[in-house]
């Protein structure tokens, strides 16, 4: 990562650790212990599987890992690098006790008992440890231009294995075999790694939000498809409906009503706007067609180097929209005993509006 990029992300999150409220007395912290890997990969650019660090108040960065990374982190890495020999909790001690901090805010919700008890141990006995909470991933919403064009790129490869995996489909083939094509396309394409367990539901096990891919062969009737991968460390994220067969008038009229609230809440996307807001457009929509009850989860979510980020795009949430955020719209219905239908694309929030991602076509489509 260049060092502008890392010294201004550093900057940022030493400046609202500031205006954190949790210090203990009323006092800010000190330093802040960054243990999530992604917020770790995100404030530096390590993309090695243990690592921590510690960031002084005053921007001052140092990330502890261990010899496996040692050429890794020299590479990716432009902060001061320490080495652990043993465990990093020992080194992250010594260098809170020779940089003479004393407020060391800790990611509560990430720190495990075990490693709070470990890093315990190794502080200094006037340091104390404060919680943190979300405040790199609240910096993580609004993606810069290099975050973007990951997303985007990521976003066009997943709709290509889409379109490839989709040739491949032949009646009787089952779930898994559909899930596999969908993965192994992906790859192909440069993915690194599928973002989920990507979701194959055929018939009424649609009506499943969350479905396993399973021994299920495919057969006529609906086949729901949820897919995403991580290309340079940033995911996508798609819903799309398939019909095998000639599509009744039933699952014509659900299909219609799920996209209009799709594009509605879409159209409620810009700058300024409640995240609450864009839900609450998708569900009006299903309202209107009766389907309301049907809709058990959110519209969306924010997505980036994990899957699911800030904000979630539900009915309590009050984050505002802002211009970078990369988010998902995915209105869906589930009826038990029928099936389910969710269409779902990734678009990022710009200065006027917002650009969907995803190009595959959302018109109905049948096989
Ligand atoms: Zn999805
Ligand atoms: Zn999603």
């Amino acid at each position: 990562m260049s060092t502008t990029r890392r010294e201004n992300l550093v900057a940022r999150l030493a400046e609202a650790g500031q205006l954190l409220p949790s210090g203990a007395k009323g006092k800010a912290p000190d330093s802040f212990l960054i243990t999530k890997l992604d917020n770790v990969r995100y404030l530096t650019g390590f993309t090695g599987s243990n690592a921590t660090l510690l960031v002084g108040a005053d921007g001052t960065a140092r990330l502890f890992t261990d010899p496996r990374y040692t050429l890794q982190a020299a590479h990716e890495v432009d902060c001061k690098i320490t080495i652990a020999k043993g465990p990093l909790a020992k080194s992250i001690g010594k260098a809170i006790e020779k940089a003479g901090y004393r407020r060391i805010a800790v990611e509560q919700d990430h720190l495990t008992l075990a490693a709070a008890d470990a890093l315990g141990k190794q502080l200094p006995s006037r340091a104390e440890t404060l919680p943190l909470s979300g405040l790199v991933e609240n910096l993580r919403m609004v993606k810069d231009e290099t975050e973007l064009e990951a997303i985007r790129q990521s976003v066009i490869a997943n709709s290509e294995a889409l379109e490839q995996a989709l040739q491949q489909l032949k009646p009787g083939m089952s779930e898994t075999d559909l899930a596999a094509e969908i993965d192994y396309r992906n790859r192909r394409l440069g993915a690194e790694r599928p973002a989920f367990d990507t979701i194959v539901a055929s018939g009424e096990r649609s009506a499943l939000p969350h479905a396993h891919p399973g021994d299920t062969l495919i057969g006529s009737g609906i086949l729901l498809i949820d897919m995403g991968a991580f290309r340079y460390g940033y995911a996508s994220d798609m819903t799309r409906m398939v019909y095998v067969g000639k599509a009744p008038s039933k699952y014509k009229q659900a299909y219609a009503a799920v996209l209009e609230a799709q594009l509605a809440a879409i159209a409620a996307v810009k700058p300024g706007v409640k995240a609450s807001k864009v839900d609450k457009a998708a569900r009006e929509v299903l309202k209107k067609h009766g389907l309301e009850k049907e809709f058990v989860h959110s519209t969306g979510h924010g997505l980036g180097l994990e899957i699911h980020e800030r904000p979630r795009l539900g009915r309590k949430d009050s984050t505002v929209l802002a211009e970078g955020m990369a988010i998902t719209i995915e209105p869906g219905v589930y009826l038990e005993g029928w099936g389910g239908i969710r269409i779902e694309d990734t678009i990022v929030v710009t200065a006027t509006g917002c650009e969907v991602l995803t190009p595959t076509t959302k018109e109905l489509r049948t096989v």
